[in-house]
């Protein structure tokens, strides 16, 4: 705020108008002379004592530069301390020979690192040239290691000179980080194709009924417009299904905090689903009582959850048997069973089928009305619950597809 010069005038003015006015109050002469003397002294003395901070900020050169630091930075023990708490691998080089390797390092390198070459080291044809090179102090490079050390993984490599030929060479794994950019790009990939498939199918028509005029009977007419309604009304259960998956995915870390009971939510979702014009509402059967299984949830996305496995059960069961709905109360979880007597699915689907846009028979998914997103939805919204999803099917015979959450209250 104030520079030195400033602050010792206004420090010195404060005293002068306290004297002024103990002597306005009354105080004797010699009393006010020694406060005056005695309050400029102290300002003096604490005054000279204090550092002076704003030296720096005015851009002036400290008054006594601080002395350089001895020795290699590389061979500091503090150095090698910190190194190994780093959990990327971390190589320190002194003329391109490995002086110091954190664990990490060693982990992904081998031990056999220490007191190489560098460039034997990390083997990689990206890479040999900026080992090579001296490196200039003042800038970290940066490159990039495609299938390093093994094939599909890749490595950022950051090299940091010091002085006197030594330089810290930083690893980080991309791999984790390129397949979720992968999985991203997979993803707005196959949902453009998905949505493009029924759009062109409504264009065609809409074109072929255009091109018709007046002419053509009614029959071929009605069996166009219901063909458009079918292919709009896929785009619009996409649409809702695209838009379900991301609203989960952004509630993924936040944890229900609402007491809700799961048995009153399945109940309604089964309500609904008879209620609907459903080829097999009616062979939709709630094969569980009133009694409450309180769970902490969030209610819209547990009747959703319930809709997609019901539902499920609905399309890829066969017609006329039984769709059994269970829940039921096992220790502190509580589960949601349904059973279908369906074709069942093939144990090598099983670990897939969570993928979004996974289907077991495409064509078969497509003529009941599915998205491929259902179950993905569903392993979403039972991780946020904390729920355990279970496929089990066997071929010819049927599919039971449960999830068990924790019970609220209960440990
Ligand atoms: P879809 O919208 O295609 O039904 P889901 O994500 O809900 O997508 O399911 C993925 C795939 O899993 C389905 O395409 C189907 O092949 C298979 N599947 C799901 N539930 C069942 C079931 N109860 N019986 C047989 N196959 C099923």
């Amino acid at each position: 705020m104030f520079d030195r010069l400033s602050s010792l005038v206004v420090a010195l003015t404060l005293v002068a108008i306290a004297a002024i006015f103990a002597m306005l109050a009354g105080g004797d002469a010699l009393t006010i002379a020694i406060l005056a003397v005695a309050g400029i002294a102290a300002i003096l003395v604490v005054h000279g004592a204090a550092p002076d901070t704003t030296a720096g900020a005015r851009g002036e050169a400290p008054a006594e530069p601080l002395p350089a630091l001895p020795g290699s930075l590389l061979r500091h023990p503090d150095f090698a301390r910190w190194a190994d708490q780093e959990r990327e691998p971390l190589i320190g080089t002194d003329d391109h020979i490995v002086t110091i390797a954190n664990d990490a390092a060693i982990r992904l390198l081998g031990r056999h690192i220490v007191g190489a070459d560098i460039r034997t080291a990390i083997r990689h044809p990206g890479a040999v040239d900026a080992l090579a090179a001296a490196g200039s102090p003042d800038t970290l490079q940066e490159i990039h290691l495609a299938d390093f050390p093994r094939p599909g993984h890749r490595w950022t490599m950051h090299i940091a000179a010091l002085s006197g030929g030594e330089r810290i060479i930083f690893l980080s794994d991309r791999s984790a980080i390129d397949a979720a950019d992968r999985m991203r790009s997979d993803f707005v990939a196959n949902a453009s194709h998905e949505l493009r498939t029924p759009l062109a199918a409504i264009l065609g028509y809409v074109e072929t009924l255009q091109d018709m005029n007046d002419e053509g009977d009614g029959a071929t007419r009605h069996r166009f417009l219901s063909i458009i309604e079918r292919e709009a009304r896929r785009m619009q259960q996409l649409v809702i299904d695209l838009l379900s998956i991301s609203r989960v995915e952004a509630d993924r870390f936040r944890r229900p905090t609402t007491p809700v009971d799961l048995t009153a939510i399945v109940r309604t979702t089964i309500a609904q689903l008879k209620d609907s014009d459903h080829p097999r509402a009616k062979d939709v059967v709630a094969g569980f009582d009133a009694t409450p299984l309180p769970i902490l949830g969030d209610e819209a996305q547990l009747g959703q959850l319930a809709h997609n496995i019901i539902s499920n059960a609905m399309k890829y069961g066969r017609a006329d048997t039984p769709v059994t709905v269970e829940l039921l109360r096992e220790g502190h979880r509580g589960r949601l069973a349904v059973r279908d007597e369906g074709e069942g699915i093939a144990p090598d689907h099983l670990p897939r089928l969570t993928e979004r846009f996974y289907r077991v028979d495409e064509a078969r998914s497509r003529s009941v009305g599915g998205t491929g997103l259902g179950l993905a939805i569903v392993k979403h919204i039972s991780e946020r619950h904390q729920g355990q999803l279970d496929i089990e099917s066997e071929v010819g015979k049927g599919t039971r597809v449960s999830v068990t959450f924790p019970l609220a209250g209960e440990a």
